[in-house]
């Protein structure tokens, strides 16, 4: 007799600050992954479904986001808030 079955597991990978599309509010919302396992007698084996989401401390709501996505929020909320823009490289004014 087999047992097979799967297991949840959820992380939570960080807390951003965002504008809502459900509220409109600009509130913390948690970006969190959702890792599914597929377990053999009660092991777990290898992840084959794993999910991302964003969700509004305000309201509730959960956002499901892409991998890329999810890494872009995660990358910014580990970089700060100081709101760097990336993609135009400020230039140093030269000393004479
Ligand atoms: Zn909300």
């Amino acid at each position: 007799m087999i047992i097979f079955g799967t297991k949840g597991y959820l992380y939570q990978l960080a807390i951003l600050t965002l504008v809502c599309g459900h509220c409109g509010n600009p509130s913390a919302h948690t970006l969190r992954k959702r890792v599914t396992k597929f377990t053999l007698f009660f092991v777990p084996l290898f992840p084959f479904s794993t999910k991302y989401a964003t969700q509004c401390t305000f309201c509730g709501a959960e956002q499901k986001v892409t991998k890329e996505q999810a890494e872009q929020l995660r990358a910014q909320s580990a970089s700060g808030h100081d709101g760097q823009t990336y993609g135009q490289p400020r230039q140093q004014p030269s000393q004479p």
